[in-house]
């Protein structure tokens, strides 16, 4: 059984729509994957719709978070699995924080206008073909323009890393971990030790966490050095939480093939049996 547990398609941030993404997963060898787009569930639909025979889908998300500390916030993603989709209180905490993304990225064009990049929202809105808007959208703009290569490039400090990023406005951790929860859904801390992508949470707010619900912690990630990865699995093993692993795939927007890292059959198999909201398609 090949696992992947984490991956994008056009409904935020990735170039593959939901029905191309299940056939390359299929292609790819996966018996299960998920999807998990940011902040919506706009790719359920249309995935399971075009499901290839044998491929098992688990719909999920990831959920933009921050964790708010005594002297300072810092985000972080947590990805949300089979819970309701149609779990009102939710669906509002959802369609807040993409609404939110919407003026956040046309306030950055505004910046980069300020710079003389001649960048509209309406090209924007275009590359995010309806899906959650993030910064991979803008730096399309930048790699059409000749300002970077790739979409990595485009994150260096200079232009999307820094000088253009605005925050936004994401769920309180806790908060986001008993919507999903009450929702029926299952909860998995994504790269949750990814120094390379900025700051972390201390492993003590982890276990908070774990006693809030939190049901697992991504070990295997590509944004995860090998230290990273042992550390995470000691910490899971310590907190009584499950280690998944997965791609992150964002097609050509990143370069970690479908299934570049997967996760157990029983730690998928926890996973379906603690959820209430919703059961893997297939
Ligand atoms: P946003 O959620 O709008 O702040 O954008 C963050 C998203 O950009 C992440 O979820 C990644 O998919 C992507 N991203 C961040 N850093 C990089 C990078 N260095 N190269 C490619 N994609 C990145
Ligand atoms: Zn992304
Ligand atoms: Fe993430
Ligand atoms: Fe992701």
């Amino acid at each position: 059984m090949r696992i992947d547990l984490h991956t994008h398609s056009i409904a935020s941030d990735g170039t593959l729509s939901p029905a191309e993404l299940m056939t390359a997963a299929a292609a790819a060898g996966l018996d299960v994957i998920a999807l998990t787009d940011h902040d919506t569930t706009g790719g359920w639909e249309p995935a399971r719709a075009a499901l290839p025979a044998g491929l098992t889908l688990v719909p999920g998300a990831e959920l933009s978070c921050r964790w708010y500390g005594p002297d300072q916030t810092t985000a972080l993603h947590l990805l949300a699995y089979l819970f309701d989709p149609d779990d009102p209180a939710l669906c509002e905490a959802l369609a807040a924080v993409r609404s939110d993304r919407e003026r956040r990225a046309q306030r950055m064009v505004d910046l980069m206008r300020a710079d003389g990049i001649d960048v509209t929202w309406e090209e924007i809105v275009r590359y995010a073909a309806g899906g959650t808007v993030g910064r991979p959208h803008l730096a399309q703009a930048l790699i059409r323009r000749g300002m970077a290569a790739s979409v990595s490039e485009a994150f260096a400090p200079h232009l999307l890393g820094e000088r253009y990023r605005l925050p936004k406005h994401d769920l309180d951790v806790f908060d986001a971990l008993r919507l999903v929860r009450d929702a029926g859904g299952v909860t998995v801390f994504a790269h949750p030790h990814a120094t390379k992508r900025g700051r972390i949470v201390p492993d003590a707010v982890i276990a908070e966490m774990a006693a809030a619900g939190l049901f697992g912690l991504e070990a295997d990630h590509d944004d995860h050095s090998p230290a990273e990865r042992a550390y995470v699995r000691a910490l899971a093993a310590d907190l009584g939480l499950v280690v998944t692993g997965s791609s992150d795939f964002h097609g050509t927007n990143k370069t970690v093939p479908l299934g570049a890292y997967t996760t157990a059959p029983d730690v998928y198999e926890r996973i379906v049996g603690a959820a209430k909201g919703y059961g893997p398609l297939r």
